[in-house]
Order: structure tokens, then C-alpha cells, then sequence
């Protein structure tokens, strides 16, 4: 059978399982000819969600990573400039944090995009049928975490021995200003900071401030705190 492959009409290369896609004018295209790879939307809201304060391992630097020290499009090592989107995304899919649901629907998608890309365009009807699937598989994902979102998890972090809470709000019209709580269980105390001066265009912007900015906090004054 003539398992004639994906070839992206940009790029012109043929498309491998594990780069990421898009659908165009009925074919399949890279969401980017210059990192296939690269990772998806989704993808990255969730790591923006739930993984800022987790780390990769850069194995050129025999060092490790915290997510928001990345390049938040490219995820690039900051030392050495190693593309580390391969063990981002594989962080992602292994991440206890994600809420179960949420993990399981976003490793659905990922298989859908790879199941997308194996059917050869040969086989039409089917790769239609595959297609819509994994639209569904991404509607699906988007609702969970939409709803999730509402539900307001909270994205408390520890950080030696203090939990962070941030909690940013808007003070006009898409402007965030970075809130954040610090307490700590056992010394039975309670901070709420604000950063005065600096306002974001996303809460979660804000909130990475936040967060990043009370580790500072703790890091110099931890003990008088
Ligand atoms: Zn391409
Ligand atoms: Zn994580
Ligand atoms: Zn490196």
C-alpha cells in the first residue's frame, strides 16, 4: 500500500509524528517550519498554568532549570542556548501538579495531533474522521481547563518552608498588578505583598512576577519575615 506521507506545503518537508500541526485547507501543516517541535498552545498555557516554579534538566550545563527562566516561546537554555522543548513538553505529560483530568485530556491531544500525522492522506475519509477527533480532543482540554480555571485551584507553591499564593488582580481595564501571600504553617505568620510600579497585560504575567518576586523576598529576608 502506497503510504504516501504528510508534506507540509510551507516548508515542504515531510512531517514527522512528533512535530506540532495545524490543520490548513484540508492537509496538515507545521504550527511552525522553523521548530516543528515547537510547542503548542495548549501546551504552553498549561506550563504557563501550573509549571512555572518546576524544572528541567539542561544536560549540556549539568544544571537544572526553572521554567520561567526559559525563553517562554523558544525554551531555550539562558547558559548555553540548548532547545530544551523536548524535556519541557516531556515535564509537562509526567507533572503530578496538573490535575488528573486535565493531564489525561492534554495526553489526548498529543495523540491525536501523532495518530493526525501517521494516517496517510492516501487513506481520506479515515484521516477525516482523525482529524475531527482531535479538534475534539483539544475543545475537550480547552473546557477542562476553562472550567478549572473557575473552580479556582489554588496555586499555592512551597518554597523553603513558606507557601506563595499569588494573587493578582486588575486594577483598570487589562492591567494586572502583582499581588502575592506568603505565610508559613509553622511559624504561624501570614504576608500579603503588593508590587507597587509594575503592572502586567495577563494575570498570569502579574502572577509570575509575583511569585519570582516573593522568592527574592525570602531568599534576603526570609528570617525576619
Ligand atoms: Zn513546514
Ligand atoms: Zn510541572
Ligand atoms: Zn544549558
Amino acid at each position: 500500500m502506497d503510504q504516501q506521507k504528510w508534506t507540509c506545503p510551507q516548508c515542504s518537508r515531510v512531517i514527522s509524528p512528533d512535530d506540532s500541526v495545524v490543520r490548513r485547507r484540508g492537509g496538515l501543516s507545521h504550527l511552525d517550519c522553523q521548530r516543528p517541535r515547537v510547542l503548542t498552545a495548549e501546551e504552553r498555557l498549561l506550563l504557563f498554568t501550573y509549571c512555572q516554579d518546576h524544572r528541567v534538566a539542561c544536560i549540556t550545563c549539568s544544571t537544572s532549570l526553572y521554567l520561567y527562566e526559559l525563553g517562554r516561546h523558544t525554551h531555550r537554555c539562558p547558559w548555553c542556548r540548548s532547545d530544551l522543548t523536548d524535556s519541557v513538553r516531556d515535564h509537562l505529560y509526567d507533572c503530578a501538579t496538573l490535575p488528573e483530568k486535565i493531564r489525561r485530556r492534554a495526553k489526548a491531544v498529543r495523540e491525536a495531533a501523532r495518530t493526525l500525522v501517521k494516517q496517510s492522506h492516501q487513506l481520506r475519509d479515515k484521516a477525516d474522521v482523525v482529524m475531527r477527533e482531535a479538534e475534539a480532543a483539544v475543545a475537550a482540554l480547552r473546557e477542562t481547563m476553562h472550567s478549572s480555571r473557575n473552580g479556582s485551584p489554588r496555586r499555592e507553591t512551597e518554597y523553603k518552608g513558606w507557601r506563595i499564593e499569588p494573587q493578582s488582580y486588575e486594577t483598570d481595564r487589562a492591567r494586572w498588578c502583582p499581588k502575592v501571600l506568603v505565610r508559613s504553617a509553622e511559624r504561624g505568620t501570614v504576608h500579603t505583598h503588593i508590587v507597587l510600579g509594575r503592572v502586567f497585560r495577563t494575570k498570569q504575567d502579574a502572577d509570575a512576577y509575583a511569585s519570582k518576586w516573593s522568592k527574592e523576598l525570602i531568599d534576603n529576608h526570609g528570617s525576619a519575615l
